[in-house]
């Protein structure tokens, strides 16, 4: 194979083998120590640092929880929960108790609420791991018979549905929840320490169901501060009401797809709210050869090159978590972009390169799929027909995870 042009990429991998290792190393740092990287995702946490620190100036006096939940948004929960820690927020957030469970076991001790619960849920080693539990209803009297047994009081934060349908008490049910937990608490089985709430439209700013979300949300506070409770934090904001809905900011806002440094709203860049993304896709190129014009491409055939032309193959695929509906995506290759063609497979898809390139630069040349000096993360999903979201979340375990620290922009061509 032909040397491939790489400079920039091989800055990145010779500063990223001398970045400090975190007390903890975990999985994403093996590629570390690997000579040759075919697949990576590159997660910048100095650039996680930075969302923080820009969030944090627009929620101030409000706490910031990160959210870390499906393994930090596909970025590594425990890297990018312990840079969130450093750079100022002040607590963790997961759904589920187990995902929790591995951010203490990393040595994080922040304050730490998970959400969403199922029977199976080991409540006795949240409570033992000091995790806090949002309770929607009937987790209550498993939660205290839990803390019974762990000999300890469970800190929980009620969960009222204000119009998101999902989890969460209904309003109707909101009293007798307040009823019951508040004989748990005088037990000392527990302590009501937040109540809480999710919104469902604050990415559609135009949309009026923030504004009713947002009374009911301050009507079931106050019924539970009439109840007796003396709530250590009140929170609804995600990451769109963050940027959009200062009233929604109460004690502590749960940040999560600005973290990653993401925008939430379409067709508004991350940059426009000073938000830097955290994470680029780049592989490498697997092959490039010279066909015919009419030649097919891909499982049932659905491209046909047009002329004459070169196609590369990239080894990176649904496997990968590359969604497969993505036709038409686009990549940067060696400072340009050129479209996925033909159904992307398992382990890889073809980009078609024209008729007019020199091989030798684009055998083994970085494909960056998204990220830094590459397409936006929602050019990928608009291909796909998704969101950012789900883009990032869905990068598979196939794709080691490569942290850096502010190498970002400082490596030159
Ligand atoms: C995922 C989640 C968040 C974070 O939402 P973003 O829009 O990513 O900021 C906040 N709260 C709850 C309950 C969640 O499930």
């Amino acid at each position: 194979m032909a040397a491939a042009k790489c400079g920039r990429w091989d800055d990145w991998y010779v500063s990223a083998q001398s970045i400090q290792k975190p007390e903890n190393p975990t999985s994403e740092q093996t590629l570390a120590t690997t000579p040759r990287w075919e697949r990576r995702a590159i997660v910048d946490l100095a650039n996680v640092r930075e969302n923080v620190k820009r969030v944090a100036e627009l929620v101030a006096p409000a706490k910031i929880m990160a959210v870390v939940k499906a393994d930090g948004y596909g970025h590594g929960a425990v890297a990018v929960g312990r840079a969130a820690l450093q750079a100022g927020a002040t607590w963790l957030g997961c759904a589920h108790v187990t995902e929790a469970m591995k951010l203490r076991e990393a040595g994080l001790t922040a304050p730490l609420l998970a959400w969403l619960h199922t029977e199976g849920t080991p409540f006795e080693e949240a409570i033992a791991a000091n995790i806090d539990l949002a309770v929607s209803g009937w987790e209550l009297d498993y939660v205290a018979r839990a803390a019974e047994a762990a000999a300890l009081p469970a800190r929980i934060h009620l969960k009222i549905d204000t119009g998101l349908g999902r989890n969460g008490s209904t309003p109707a049910q909101w009293d007798a929840l307040l009823g019951r937990a508040a004989s748990y608490q005088e037990e000392g089985l527990l302590r009501v320490v937040g109540v809480f709430s999710h919104l469902a439209v604050a990415d559609e700013p135009e949309r009026p169901e923030t504004d009713e979300q947002l009374v009911a949300f301050g009507e079931a506070v106050a019924l539970a501060e009439d109840a007796g409770f003396d709530l250590e934090v009140r929170h609804i904001a995600n990451t769109p009401a963050i940027l959009t809905r200062p009233d929604a900011h109460f004690d502590m806002v749960r940040l999560g797809l600005g973290l990653y440094g993401l925008s939430p709203f379409n067709g508004e860049s991350p940059e426009s709210f000073g938000l830097r993304p955290a994470m680029s896709l780049v592989s490498r190129m697997a092959n490039v050869k010279r066909v015919p014009a009419g030649q097919r491409v891909g499982y049932g055939l659905r491209y046909t090159t047009t002329e004459d032309t070169y196609l590369g193959l990239v080894p990176m695929g649904y496997a990968d978590g590359i969604p497969r509906v993505a036709n038409n995506a686009p990549v940067s290759i060696n400072g340009k972009t050129y479209l996925v063609r033909g159904t992307i497979a398992m382990d890889q898809f073809v980009v078609d390169l024209g008729p007019d390139i020199d091989v030798d630069e684009f055998l083994g040349a970085e494909v960056i799929l998204f990220g830094e000096g590459g397409p936006q993360v929602t050019e990928w999903a608009d291909a796909a027909g998704t969101i950012n979201y789900e883009v990032v979340t869905r990068i598979s375990p196939r794709v080691p995870r490569f942290l850096v620290e502010g190498t970002w922009g400082e490596s030159g061509e």
